[in-house]
């Protein structure tokens, strides 16, 4: 197995570019999600790198070979998609064991394999069923199960979960990561659920309108979007953005947003960056609520949404109206609260290219 390069991969539709330009190394036992809103061209990359579809331009590599050409049977890839289609006239030992039966292997040469993929996905109980007699879930783990016999040099996974409800969900998704680490090729999974790509990936490739915008860790993409795209798409409740104007005096920063003024931390960007319109993105994590409000900027309670651990609280302000993670316990009552934002945790975007600064 070896790491998978897409270079420079683009994609027409006529007119339309799906994917634009799009470049990305998969190493070896990674797994890397592609997460974006609906139509931004996860599956069209997906579908290239499997050779589902030609490519317009650019290559991608196996290792040292160049597949761009391939058709999809030579990859030796995995693919999975939302659609299960396991054959229903077969059990599940049938299933999981058709793509050894289609290399020519015997009963017992495929046996084993498949009793280790099932134990694998916990389903070497079920292996004498057909598709019809088991739960959602049971039937992804055989689709599971039969795309990882063949010890594949890639996984391509393509929203596999998105029919799936949300206890499921949570069950499966530890058991992908798993059995895609277990079995040690590339992974590539596709999805619009940011909380999918947050939870299971090494890596998290995110993408708007055919382009990369950002490829990091869940963590480098959540604590350091390079975009205000970014920063809107991962994270809930999401980012809230404000105009603000950017002043400097006697070497502070100041901000105003709104009626309020704020000093930030300054760094090399934003000393290099012009006075004026600059975009502020702060997460509902980083605003913190007092019932004393103060001369800064003031909202008054609307509406919490109780999530057991924590509080999701809605407060229109002169800005418009805002969410607040608060604690468990916290309710609101109506009144006017103040509302602090944690300016270290404040991010700076350009307003014109929505580039952070
Ligand atoms: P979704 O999450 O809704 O599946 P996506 O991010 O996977 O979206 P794609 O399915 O890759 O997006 O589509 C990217 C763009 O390419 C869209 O504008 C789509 O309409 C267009 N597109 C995809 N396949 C074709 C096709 N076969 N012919 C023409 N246009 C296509």
């Amino acid at each position: 197995m070896a790491a998978i390069t897409i270079q420079n991969l683009t994609k027409r539709f006529g007119s339309l570019v799906a994917v634009d330009d799009f470049s990305l190394t998969i190493e070896d036992g990674e797994f890397i999600t592609l997460v974006g809103p609906s139509g931004c061209g996860k599956t069209t990359t997906l579908r290239c790198v499997a050779g589902l579809e030609s490519t317009t331009s650019g290559t991608v590599m196996f290792g040292e070979h160049d597949v761009t050409d391939y058709p999809v049977q030579q990859r030796g890839i995995a693919l999975l998609f939302q659609d299960i289609a396991l054959y229903p006239h077969m059990t599940v030992e049938e299933n999981i064991g058709y793509p050894l039966k289609l290399e020519g292997q015997s009963k017992e040469q495929r046996s084993e394999r498949v009793r280790d993929a099932a134990e694998m996905l916990q389903i070497e109980d079920q292996l004498e069923k057909h598709p019809s007699e088991l739960s959602g879930g049971q039937q992804q783990r055989v689709a599971l199960g039969r795309s990882i016999v063949r010890e594949p040099a890639m996984f391509l996974f393509d929203e596999p979960m998105s029919d799936l409800d949300a206890k499921l969900k949570h069950e499966l998704r530890p058991l992908f990561a798993e059995v895609t680490e277990k079995v040690g090729c590339p992974t590539m999974y596709v999805t619009h659920d940011q909380e999918e790509a947050m939870t299971m990936s090494d890596r998290i490739a995110v993408m708007n309108d055919g382009e990369l915008e950002q490829v990091g860790t869940p963590r480098e993409v959540y604590d350091e979007p390079q975009s205000s795209f970014v920063g809107e798409f991962i994270g809930r409740p999401n980012m809230e953005f404000f105009d603000a104007d950017l002043s400097r005096q006697n070497g502070t920063m100041d901000l105003s947003i709104g009626d309020t003024a704020y000093q930030i931390a300054t760094s090399e960007a934003l000393a290099q960056y012009e006075d004026g319109n600059i975009r502020i993105g702060i997460r509902p994590q980083d605003i913190s609520v007092s019932s004393e409000p103060d001369d800064g900027l003031t909202g008054e309670h609307v509406f919490d949404e109780t999530l057991g651990d924590q509080t999701h609280s809605l407060f229109d302000t002169p800005l418009g109206r805002l969410t607040v993670v608060t604690p468990p316990k916290f309710r609101g009552n109506g009144q006017q609260y103040g509302l602090e934002f944690d300016t270290n945790a404040m991010k700076a975007f350009d307003p014109k290219s929505g580039l952070r600064i």
